[in-house]
C-alpha cells in the first residue's frame, strides 16, 4: 500500500444519524398522509438497510396503497424503495440530494451492523431481537449481491495490528467514544461471519506484537449505489429532486403513503432532537486494486475499495458534533500512521 499524503484524492465528513433508542421504524398519520418513518441507523445504515427496509415495507403495504412516495435516497431510502418496487407497487423517490451527494455516499462501506445503533440502556431483549432480525435479513440479501459486475459487495480479509493487547485496545477505544456507551449485539450473530484468528509473531509481516485476521464484507459504495439506482429506474421508478422544509410539505405529494428516510435530515425536518450527529471523517487514497485487504491500527483504519483506499480517523469529540468541514491535517496524520504500520512490509520486499 502506498500510504503517502500526496496520494489523497478526497477528504470528506459525514454525520451518523444516531438515536439512543435505536432507529425509528414505525408509521404515524400526519395530516392526510400515512407516514412510515425509517431513520436513525447510526453507524450501521448500510449494513442494516435491507432488514430495516423490510420492516418499513411491511408497514407501508399494510395500507393497501399501490403508489408510494419515498423521501430520501441514501442507503435507507434506496433500499426501501427497491423492496417496495419488488412487491409490485409504483414508487417515486423525492430527495434534496441524489445518491452520490447524500451522506451515505461518504460512509466507510463495511459490514458493521451494531456500530452506534443504540445506547447500552436501550439494548433490551426486545430491541436485540429486532436488531438480530434486521441483521440476518440484510446479511442474506448481501450474499445475493456477490459476484456481479461492478463488485458492489466483496468479502475481504481484515488485519488488526496493535502494540497493546486487543482487550486493552478495546477499552481504550470505548473510553474515547464520547459520553455514551453504545449497545453491542455481535455475539447474537457470531455464526454469520468467520471467526477471528490470532496471528503469532513470525507468522505475519507486521512489526507489531498483536495481530489478528478476520474476514468481513466490504461495500464498494460508488458502484453499489449506482447499481441500486439503475435497478430502481429499470423497474420504472422515478427520482425527483425536492426539498421539504417541514412535514406540512408532505401534503403536496400526490401519493397518500410516504416512507420517510431522511437520516440525519429528520432532526431538522421533524424537529426530532433524538437524532444526534456522530461526526466521521474519511479520506481516499488513489485506488490500488492489488491491495486486497483491510487493516486497522490503534489510531487509524483503512479499507481498500474499488474507488480508493479509505483512511478513517476518529476523535473523542465526534459525538454530537455537527462540524461537516473536513480537516485534512487529521487525515494526513492517519495516512502517516498507516505508513508506519506498513513500513516493515516495505523493508521485506
Ligand atoms: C464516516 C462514516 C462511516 C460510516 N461507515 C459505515 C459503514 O461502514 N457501514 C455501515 O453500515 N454504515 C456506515 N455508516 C453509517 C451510514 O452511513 C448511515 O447510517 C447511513 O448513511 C444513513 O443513511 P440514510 O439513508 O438514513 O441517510 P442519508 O444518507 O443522509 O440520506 C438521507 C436522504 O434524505 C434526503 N433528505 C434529508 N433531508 C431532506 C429534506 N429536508 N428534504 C428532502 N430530502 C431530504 C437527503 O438528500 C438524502 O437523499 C457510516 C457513517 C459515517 C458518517
Amino acid at each position: 500500500m502506498r500510504a503517502n499524503p500526496d496520494r489523497l484524492i478526497r477528504v470528506s465528513v459525514c454525520l451518523r444519524p444516531f438515536r439512543a433508542q435505536g432507529p425509528r421504524i414505525e408509521g404515524e398519520r400526519i395530516g392526510e398522509k400515512v407516514v412510515i418513518h425509517n431513520y436513525g441507523h447510526g453507524g450501521s445504515g448500510w449494513s442494516l438497510s435491507w432488514g430495516a427496509a423490510a420492516i418499513a415495507v411491511r408497514e407501508a403495504l399494510a395500507t393497501g396503497e399501490r403508489e408510494f412516495a419515498v423521501i430520501g435516497c441514501g442507503a435507507i431510502g434506496l433500499t426501501t424503495a427497491l423492496l417496495l418496487q419488488q412487491s409490485g407497487v409504483k414508487v417515486t423517490i423525492y430527495a434534496k440530494d441524489r445518491p452520490n451527494e447524500a451522506r451515505s455516499a461518504f460512509a466507510t462501506g463495511v459490514w458493521s451492523p451494531d456500530s452506534r445503533i443504540c445506547s447500552e440502556e436501550a439494548a433490551t431483549p426486545a430491541f436485540a431481537a429486532l436488531w438480530e432480525k434486521m441483521c440476518r435479513d440484510s446479511y442474506r440479501k448481501y450474499q445475493t449481491l456477490l459476484g456481479i459486475a461492478g463488485a458492489p459487495v466483496e468479502w475481504r480479509d481484515r488485519y488488526s495490528v496493535s502494540s497493546i493487547p486487543f482487550e486493552e485496545l478495546r477499552k481504550k477505544r470505548e473510553a474515547e467514544e464520547g459520553p455514551i456507551k453504545f449497545g453491542k449485539f455481535g455475539d447474537l450473530v457470531k455464526n454469520l461471519t468467520p471467526g477471528t484468528e490470532e496471528l503469532a509473531p513470525g507468522t505475519h509481516p507486521f512489526g507489531a506484537p498483536y495481530v489478528r485476521r478476520a474476514t468481513s464484507m466490504v461495500f464498494n459504495i460508488a458502484s453499489f449505489q449506482r447499481i441500486l439506482v439503475q435497478d430502481f429506474l429499470a423497474e420504472g421508478g422515478r427520482i425527483v429532486r425536492r426539498e421539504f422544509n417541514t412535514v406540512a410539505d408532505f401534503a403536496n405529494l400526490p401519493e397518500k403513503t410516504v416512507v420517510h428516510a431522511t437520516g440525519y435530515g429528520a432532526r431538522a425536518l421533524l424537529g426530532d432532537e433524538s437524532v444526534v450527529p456522530v461526526r466521521g471523517q474519511l479520506a481516499l487514497l488513489i485506488p490500488q486494486p492489488e491491495v486486497n485487504y483491510s487493516l486497522s491500527g490503534e489510531d487509524v483504519s483503512m479499507v481498500s475499495r474499488s474507488d480508493g483506499i479509505v483512511v478513517q480517523t476518529s476523535k473523542p469529540t465526534d459525538f454530537n458534533n455537527t462540524d461537516e468541514v473536513p480537516n485534512r491535517a487529521d487525515s494526513e496524520a492517519g495516512v502517516l500512521a498507516l505508513a508506519k504500520i506498513m513500513a516493515p512490509l516495505w523493508r521485506a520486499v
